[in-house]
């Protein structure tokens, strides 16, 4: 596929996957996807996986990311996890504004940019989630939600902080559902976000961005969503479990 801009295509395992388990999977990925040079390959499994998956996937092309962190460096915050513990396990990227955590932990736009800014803090990359609710589409308010979510989530983050910053559109009623936006849907509101980073930063920014999509890609839809002009690769949950779906999407994608 030619593209300026090289893809990301990263696995949101959630809450899957033993050590155990996490360790088979990535040492499946390993052994589908020792070729792949186009595509950033980024697994992100759960806290508790991070020390073993990390050493694992050392001098592979797989790289790693967390699902969460928090907006503190350290302190009395019990159950959370600090930017600089990530680094630790040489965790490179981290989700943020995941629709799961804005819907079950009441996340909100402010919270995500204060977690956005302490990631650059410590040199990993955000994966900043954005996306409507299937009334929210059906009211027609998709772009007014979508930019309430990137000017809220993306506040206080500088131009050249912005360009190692991953945007992710998933369409909530998209996630998990089977239902998935099609090639011109995603590809409508990817541009419709690179418009408004064009606004909100520069032009030559918005033009570095990647934008993943994000909402039960599969190996059959994979090519397709990634062909898209403002498709810059994929946030995958459920088929990111799987050896074989997770590496036929990567090689579908090429
Ligand atoms: C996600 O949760 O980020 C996601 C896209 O899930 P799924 O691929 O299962 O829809």
């Amino acid at each position: 596929m030619d593209k300026d801009i090289k893809l990301v295509i990263a696995g949101n395992w959630k809450m899957n996957k033993t050590v155990a388990e996490g360790l088979d999977l990535v040492q499946g990925l390993k052994r589908e996807l020792a070729n792949v040079k186009e595509v950033d390959i980024v697994v992100c499994p759960p806290f508790t996986s991070l020390s073993e998956i990390s050493k694992e996937i050392m001098h592979s092309s797989i790289r790693l990311g967390a699902q969460n962190m928090s907006e503190h460096h350290y302190g009395a915050y019990t159950g959370e996890v600090a930017a600089g513990m990530l680094k630790e396990f040489l965790v490179r990227y981290v989700i943020l504004g995941h629709s799961e955590r804005r819907q079950f932990q009441k996340e909100s736009d402010e919270l995500v940019s204060k977690k956005a800014i302490a990631a650059h803090a410590a040199q990993i990359k955000p994966i900043v989630c954005v996306g409507e609710t299937l009334e929210e589409r059906e009211a027609g308010n998709t772009e007014k939600i979508v930019e309430r979510q990137l000017k809220g989530s993306l506040a206080g983050i500088t131009s050249e902080q912005m360009e190692e910053t991953i945007v992710a559109y998933e369409p909530v009623w998209a996630i998990g559902t089977g239902k998935t936006a099609s090639p011109e849907q995603a590809q409508e509101v990817h541009a419709f976000i690179r418009k408004k980073l064009t606004f909100m930063f520069s032009e030559t920014v918005a033009k570095r961005v990647r934008i993943q999509y994000g909402g039960s890609v599969k190996p059959q839809n994979a090519r397709e969503l990634m062909g898209q002009a403002d498709v810059d690769g994929a946030l995958v949950g459920g088929a990111s479990l799987e050896i074989r779906s997770f590496s036929d999407i990567i090689k579908n994608s090429i």
